[in-house]
């Protein structure tokens, strides 16, 4: 006479709490086999149930976590609106080097002596153009300095 143990299905049942065939049931209730692998199944369902911490250690947590959410630093929109145009500005430094001419080195002798020896040929043309400078004052007086009245 063989022995049939509950199967893998059946022990399922059990562990959901759904009636078995009343014959199973007996099985269930004078194997000792059966017993133990469901006593087993449930012990592992209890332990994985025990390492979730309790219900005054979740309500704590939670509290701490919604009190650190109510309390994080506000970000106004401008901020973040700031740091992306800043993001994409610096993004594009890189593209816009290389698209630029290379900055030459100014030579800022060279410059000032080209302004020193402009202003000493005709002071007023540098500071107005050409035109102006000949209505003012007109070329080709007799005196070579030109009178505006
Ligand atoms: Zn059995």
């Amino acid at each position: 006479m063989s022995v049939r143990h509950l199967a893998d299905d059946e022990l399922d049942l059990v562990l959901g709490g759904e009636p078995l065939a009343a014959e199973r049931e007996a099985h269930l209730r004078d194997c000792i086999v059966c017993r133990r692998r469901r006593d087993a199944f449930l012990g592992v369902v209890a332990e994985a149930r025990a390492e979730d911490p309790d219900e005054a250690t979740r309500a704590r947590v939670r509290e701490a976590a919604l009190a650190a959410w109510q309390s994080r630093p506000v970000v106004h929109w401008w901020r973040w609106a700031a740091a992306a145009v800043a993001v994409a500005v610096l993004g594009l430094v890189p593209l816009l080097h290389n698209r630029t001419v290379p900055l030459q080195i100014i030579d800022t002798e060279a410059v000032m002596a080209e302004v020193d020896a402009a202003l000493a040929r005709d002071p007023l043309a540098a500071f107005a153009s050409e035109d102006v400078v000949d209505e003012i004052v007109p070329v080709g007086e007799s005196t070579g300095e030109g009178s505006a009245s």
